[in-house]
């Protein structure tokens, strides 16, 4: 037998009794004729004692970290007891042991604090996994899917598989593909998501479906982005929007009083896309904190209308502001004090590349009721304090100000609010804020294409009342400027997205179910008949059998573990992760093939 018991079980109530242990060697210390050895497990670290004897066995033979040994002996109580271990206050008087395997020198230390860089870890992922930091992490990842499981169990769900190998239909990101040998100058592609595979369940009358399922996006990987990354996938039938925000604002609660003991009981907030975006730059806003942007000029479309409000601003000379298609600020509470040197820095954080801004105009808006700014040139006390009252700013805060193009300039003053709230400690890693926004549009504008792209994705249904919209109008835009005027820029999904903290965590949307509308909208998306047959037969076939109006919602898992661990990176919580090339550094993947497997592929 290799143990009795893991190395984190024993505790003083099992003094005297003879056990045996496996495990690795953490440490190994002699003191004088006597031997230390830390064994460890997944489960903990118990201390082991070599006598005289064993020691000398030891001086032949030397155990080196990471060897695998068992031992057998008597639990002691320790007189050096380690308040910092669970198994701190005993010891196994080791009596016989035994070398399972040996090691060679790990590359790092397997310890909380490594000192192995981030490549190294990688190469040596399993090595990594050995370590409890990252081993919490997958614990975290096997509670939360173990609790959604249990809920959808509960509330009826089945979890059916459904293929990897399917056709490419790429809408959105790019597929990966996967050549056919059988079928040689033909592809398969890995899903993007189960999307018309769930759809495809309702219409084959299995009302509640999930999945806990891979999905796969040949996508450039922007910071913290996995090529292949995991979904809590689920659909509905007989739903309706509201069904599906109760059913599943019922699923994260439960996540969170399962994994974190944090009982949520009022009802998730809401807000419309057109306020997230219009007051925090954004559509995936962190609401821990409030500092909203003010729109002191905009020509954002909102509730129909145009928005174009130079109040604030009119009169003035800067040529900065009034050349700007948006004017927009925030103002940094209690920051007024701000030296030069600050706000210079600040002014170099929104020139990075990453953000992309000309330059940042600051007011201070001092405790005795002055301001000053950098701008005192074209603007007066009295212009200054026109716009810090529209700004909403008290005495003692900072406002800066971004202008330029409006979808840019949008974005920044969102990076720069979310940064401005992270130094001033309003993003707490222990504070968790719910959010649905939802009342997306159900079309973008693609510049580059001159036409319109499916916002959520080409199955999402318009809104009731924008379905005639959608079937009376001519989905050609006259030119790039004219797209905000078209009707489709008014046509809103029965879409919805979950934010936590500023992160989109799960988004789904009420389904097109009938055949006509579903033609419709791939014609919108600029898909002739016959492509969108060749692409999408099956699931316009299907539709003429009987299907029922649904709808559904994915999360993304790696980043729901990953928020509710603390932490900013998906990559900690899979245990099997790619860099930010996706390049799999263990496996040293993708990696060529040799010619023979290119032939039989029909490769060239
Ligand atoms: N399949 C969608 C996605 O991956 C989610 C959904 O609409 O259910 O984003």
């Amino acid at each position: 037998m290799y143990r009795t018991h893991t190395c984190g079980e024993l505790r003083i109530g099992d003094k005297q009794k003879q056990v045996t242990l496996a495990g690795w060697v953490q440490t190994v210390r002699k003191f004088g004729s006597i031997t230390f050895v830390d064994i460890r497990d997944r489960y903990g670290i118990t201390q082991l004692l070599f006598n005289e004897s064993l020691t000398a066995q030891l001086d032949t033979n030397p155990l080196g970290r990471e060897f695998v040994i068992t031992a057998s002996g008597n639990v002691n109580e320790r007189s050096n007891k380690n308040g910092n271990i669970p198994t701190g206050e005993i010891e196994i008087l080791v009596d016989s042991f035994k070398v399972l395997n040996k090691s060679i020198t790990p590359p790092f230390s397997i310890q909380d604090d490594t000192d192995g860089g981030d490549e190294l870890r990688m190469k040596y992922r399993f090595l990594d996994l050995r370590r409890n930091a990252v081993k919490k992490n997958l614990e975290l990842r096997y509670l939360v899917n173990r609790s959604a499981r249990a809920y959808l169990h509960e509330q009826n769900f089945m979890d059916i598989e459904t293929p990897f190998l399917i056709k490419s239909t790429p809408e959105g990101a790019r597929d990966f593909v996967v050549p056919s040998r059988m079928n040689e100058g033909q592809f398969y592609a890995l899903p993007q998501s189960p999307q018309t595979f769930k759809q495809l369940l309702m219409v084959s009358g299995y009302d509640r479906y999930y999945q806990i399922v891979k999905c796969f996006r040949d996508e450039d990987l922007r910071a913290d982005r996995q090529p292949e990354f995991t979904q809590i996938d689920c659909e509905m039938s007989f739903v309706e929007q509201e069904d599906i925000l109760d059913m599943f604002e019922g699923l994260i609660k439960r996540i969170f009083s399962d994994v974190k003991n944090i009982s949520i009981t009022e009802k998730v907030e809401r807000m419309t896309w057109e306020d997230a975006m219009w007051n925090f730059g954004n559509d995936k806003p962190d609401i821990r904190f409030d500092m909203k942007i003010t729109n002191i000029k905009s020509a954002f479309r909102r509730g129909g209308e145009l928005h174009a409000n130079g109040d604030l601003i009119a009169g003035t000379e800067f040529k900065v502001f009034n050349d700007a298609e948006t004017v927009v600020s925030i103002a940094a509470p209690g920051c007024s004090e701000y030296t030069r040197k600050q706000t210079d820095e600040l002014t170099d954080w929104i020139k990075r590349p990453q953000i992309g801004m000309n330059g940042l105009v600051y007011i201070k808006c001092n405790a005795d009721g002055s301001f000053k700014s950098s701008v005192d040139k074209f603007f007066d006390e009295e212009k200054l304090r026109k716009i810090a009252s529209g700004c909403n700013a008290k005495p003692g805060d900072l406002i800066l100000i971004l202008a330029g193009k409006e979808e840019k300039t949008r974005k920044a003053i969102s990076e720069l609010r979310l940064e401005i709230g992270k130094r001033l400690g309003f993003r707490k890693d222990d504070e968790f804020k719910l959010l649905w926004v939802m009342d997306f549009p159900l079309f973008e504008y693609a510049e580059e294409d001159n036409r319109w792209v499916a916002r959520h994705h080409p199955f999402t249904s318009p809104k009731p009342d924008h379905i005639q919209v959608m079937i009376d109008n001519n989905p050609v835009i006259e030119n790039a400027a004219a797209y905000l005027q078209h009707p489709y820029s008014e046509i809103k999904a029965n879409a919805y997205d979950m934010v936590l903290n500023g992160n989109e965590i799960g988004g789904g949307s009420i389904r097109i179910f009938q055949r006509d509308l579903q033609e419709k909208m791939f014609a919108a998306l600029g898909m002739d008949q016959e492509e969108a047959m060749h692409k999408f037969g099956f699931l316009l076939g299907a539709f003429e059998y009987g299907a029922p109006p649904h709808g559904g919602i994915a999360f993304g898992f790696d980043r729901l573990c990953a928020i509710l661990g603390g932490s900013e990176s998906i990559r900690d919580f899979i245990a099997f992760p790619k860099n930010n090339s996706g390049r799999d550094v263990m496996l040293d993947a993708p990696s060529t093939i040799d010619a023979k497997q290119m032939k039989e592929l029909g490769l060239k």
